[in-house]
């Protein structure tokens, strides 16, 4: 650790301790003068080379050493990538957490799995409703993104004002109905913004990304012309997605099973939360999807990645307990592969064309859209807020060069746009703006009930 930890000057100080220069992990420690405030806590999945490792989680040792001046830990929304280790920092600390109700409903999921349920204090938000904590004014604002209730964060300092996106796009006809709440933004805008923190997952990409409502098209078509079974692989998160499929579903009289743990567990919840509508007689249980005729079923499942364990994996390689693979069958992956992923996937697609399946996928059909910002999109975020300085987030340290390139033409000051990643420190005051550190951070894997601790090398 440099010296900046012993200076006692007072500040801000933004430390990313995952998602920049990487994709997932996300992670970030904002520090208004002794105050922290920590934004998203997620988890990263390996390739498929890496056999020994579940998934990463940031390295807490920096936040569990300061954990009494954490005041809140602040969630966007509830992808896997943003709340995913929060059990295993929770063990450490107790701190409260701030999120959106179906965020919440999914961080709940996890803590009673990890049996952390009673002593953890979960708030729930409502956009665009101010809450003062300590010396800051919080406000949450509705973005869009792969799943509802994701929101971008605004904290009021002394200093001025901090935004940071979360993962978002601009939709106007999401499934939700909730479109991106530009009059919210702009009145946040409006007091000067003294920094802004930007998604860059996609900032390689021109142009706007598709609406999710172009996926009811291929969906449409995709079930309305299959004559037999159709099992649809997504990501148990995306909540959006599986209501798209059951709407589908419902329009060809057929019904819906899940195969899945992960993805039984929150359509539970989203359904007691109302996130997810699906009539009782129409959702059945995967033991007895067997008695339904072929052309009369929907199998939602998990493995849109080639997850070793998920369902879709399992039922490529023929050993999944219910299902097995018969000519006529209909597979749907409705999903982009996160980098590292690509071929197990490919495989898993492989195994099922053999079997005599027909396989639809992001290559050869539009049955997904992403949910992550374009550069006009990303651009448009830029204008909208005019901030000071400018942190691009989210994404490996291409994503990131891009996006900084991208703001400077879009007219944020050059010396004031900071391509920074995992354990930086930038320090902001009134007057001045830079890296002030670095605090080493170790990559951190789990598997099973094993976290295990490794030097990082950047190289890899
Ligand atoms: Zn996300
Ligand atoms: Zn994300």
């Amino acid at each position: 650790m440099k010296n900046y930890m012993r200076s006692k000057k007072t500040g801000i100080r933004i430390i990313p301790f995952g998602g920049l220069g990487e994709i997932g992990k996300n992670m970030m420690a904002i520090e208004v003068d002794k105050e922290i405030f920590i934004i998203d806590c997620g988890v990263a999945f390996p390739g498929q080379l890496v056999t020994d490792v579940d998934f990463y989680i940031p390295d807490f040792s920096y936040v569990i050493e300061n954990s009494e001046r954490i005041k809140a830990i602040l969630v966007t929304h509830g992808h896997e990538d943003h709340i995913g280790a929060l059990p295993y920092l929770l063990k450490s600390i107790s701190v409260p957490i701030y999120g959106s109700p179906l965020t919440n409903g999914l961080i709940r999921v996890k803590l009673k799995e990890h049996g952390l349920t009673a002593e953890t204090e979960l708030n729930d938000v409502e956009p665009s409703v101010p809450i003062k904590m300590g010396s800051v004014e919080i406000e949450f604002f509705r973005v869009c993104h792969s799943i509802p209730d994701a929101m971008g964060i605004s904290i009021k300092t002394r200093l001025g004002k901090l935004i940071h996106t979360g993962d978002f796009k601009i939709d106007h006809t999401p499934v939700d109905g909730k479109a991106t709440n530009f009059q919210a933004m702009s009145k946040l805008a409006g007091e000067g913004v003294l920094l802004l923190c930007s998604d860059s997952t996609y900032s390689e990409n021109d142009g706007y990304t598709p609406s999710e409502l172009i996926i009811e098209e291929a969906f449409g078509k995709v079930i309305g012309e299959a004559k037999g079974r159709v099992i649809v692989a997504t990501f148990a998160s995306l909540i959006s997605r599986m209501q798209q499929v059951i709407d589908t579903a419902a329009k060809f009289e057929r019904k819906v099973t899940i195969a899945g743990k992960s993805m039984v567990n929150n359509v539970k919840m989203a359904r007691k939360m109302g996130y997810i509508k699906i009539p009782d007689d129409m959702l059945v249980p995967l033991d007895e999807a067997k008695k339904i005729k072929d052309n009369r079923i929907v199998i939602l499942a998990t493995g849109a990645q080639g997850e070793p364990s998920s369902a879709l994996t399992r039922i490529a390689n023929s050993n999944h307990k219910h299902l097995k693979i018969k000519s006529g069958d209909t597979i749907v992956v409705s999903a982009s592969p996160i980098p590292g992923n690509e071929k197990a996937i490919s495989k898993t697609i492989d195994n099922l064309f053999r079997q005599g399946a027909d396989v639809f996928y992001s290559k050869n059909s539009q049955v997904h859209v992403h949910g992550h910002a374009s550069r006009e999109e990303l651009k448009l975020m830029i204008s909208l807020f005019k901030p000071k300085h400018f942190i691009p987030i989210h994404g490996e340290y291409r994503h990131l060069v891009a996006h900084a390139r991208l703001a400077r033409k879009t007219g944020v000051d050059k010396d004031k746009v900071f391509v920074i990643e995992d354990g930086d420190v930038l320090f902001l005051t009134e007057e001045s703006a830079g890296v002030a550190g670095n605090i080493e951070t170790d990559l951190v894997s789990v598997k099973g009930n094993k976290i295990s601790s490794h030097q990082f090398d950047n190289n890899s």
